[in-house]
């Protein structure tokens, strides 16, 4: 392990699993208002989004992170909210990427300001983007992303991004009766194109986005449909813990990714803390409880006092919700999605 800070020693949780990766949301706005995510009639004109003042600042991310990485992070994904709508985005992603014991920071991002954004991105040391786009059809998409936002703009940002050489995944939240019939246009635009596209089952994150498991449509069911039209077959996981399930298209070096969360969930294998735009950890994405860092930073803790701190929560951790959705009694109050970023 490359010359972590000597005070540091990789942690795990109740459930054996190890302290890996940092999900950091850099905002909590965005500029859609995806049906699934973050509703209209909830997050409306009337919502308070957090003032500037409340937000981490860069120097407080770069310290946090430093501290994650010395309990063990080793890849950092940068999320929201909208990432790019946070002021110098690029430069986070400079200051982030270059800590040492980084050693892959990615970006999640619904690409609308991609585009003019891009090359920036790239310059600043970003290697990989993930684009979320639900449908190629501009009423479906512009439906689900409650803006009514051209699938132009976001392939647009897809084709810069490519362009100014990041490797570009591309993730479709699929629901049941709202973007089923985009499962094979998509998979077959984006085979063309050279990128993966990952499905993503429709998961009841949050309070808000009136969440059913009818309106889920099973990572299987999207490989049947996909494999009669184009054939596929299984491929290998490139890694512990990879979130998505990969299949290959016979006879080809591409491929799709399936996130199964709902259906075949991956808690065994989670290793990812969650940081909110406020400074808030997240030891899983259907969490009720939190732990205020920033309230902590900011009352003078020292680097070692976070450390221990952040280590006593992660070795706590028993979290597996995906795994007993089903069967247990659900938590009262979940955090949003557009809070942690997925
Ligand atoms: N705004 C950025 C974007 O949309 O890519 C980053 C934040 S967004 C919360 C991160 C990812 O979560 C997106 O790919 C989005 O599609 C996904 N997502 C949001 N709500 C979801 C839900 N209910 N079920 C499954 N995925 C969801
Ligand atoms: Fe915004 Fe992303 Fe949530 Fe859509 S999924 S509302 S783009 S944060
Ligand atoms: Fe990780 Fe929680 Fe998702 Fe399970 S439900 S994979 S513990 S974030």
């Amino acid at each position: 392990m490359e010359n972590r800070d000597k005070h540091a020693l990789p942690v795990s949780d109740a459930l054996g699993r190890p302290l890996r990766d940092l999900r950091i949301s850099v905002t909590d706005r965005c500029n859609f208002r995806c049906r699934y995510c973050m509703p209209e009639e909830v997050f409306g004109p009337d919502f308070r989004f957090l003032p500037k003042e409340k937000l981490l600042s860069l120097p407080e991310l770069e310290r946090l992170t430093r501290i994650f990485v010395s309990l063990g992070v080793e890849k950092v994904r940068i999320t929201g909210g909208e990432p790019l709508l946070r002021k110098n985005i690029d430069e986070i992603i400079s200051r982030l990427g270059d800590i040492e014991g980084v050693r892959d920071i990615a970006m999640t991002t619904n690409g609308s300001l991609l585009k003019q954004k891009a090359q920036a991105l790239k310059d600043a040391g970003l290697a990989r983007i993930t684009v979320s786009l639900d449908s190629l059809n501009d009423e479906r998409f512009g439906a689900m992303n409650g803006r009514g936002f051209p699938v132009k703009g976001v392939l647009e940002g897809i084709d810069a991004a490519a362009e100014a050489g990041l490797s570009v995944k591309v993730n479709m939240v699929v629901q049941k009766g709202v973007n089923d019939q985009d499962i094979v246009p998509m998979a077959r635009y984006f085979r063309e194109r050279g990128h993966i596209l990952r499905f993503v089952e429709f998961m009841d994150v949050g309070n808000s986005n009136g969440w059913n498991m009818k309106h889920v449509v099973p990572s299987k069911q999207i490989v049947d449909m996909i494999h009669q039209e184009m054939p596929l077959e299984p491929a290998e996981a490139n890694y512990f813990g990879e979130v998505a399930t990969r299949y290959r298209y016979q006879g080809s070096k591409d491929e799709i990714g399936l996130i199964s969360s709902v259906t075949q969930a991956f808690c065994g294998s989670c290793t990812r803390a969650r940081l909110s735009a406020e400074g808030h950890l997240y030891t899983c994405l259907f969490a009720s409880n939190k732990t205020d860092l920033l309230s902590v930073m900011r009352a003078g803790a020292s680097d070692n006092e976070l450390r221990s701190f952040i280590a006593e929560v992660w070795g706590k951790r028993e979290d597996r919700y995906s795994e007993t959705r089903l069967t247990q009694t659900r938590p009262v109050q979940k955090v949003e999605m557009s809070h942690i970023g997925g």
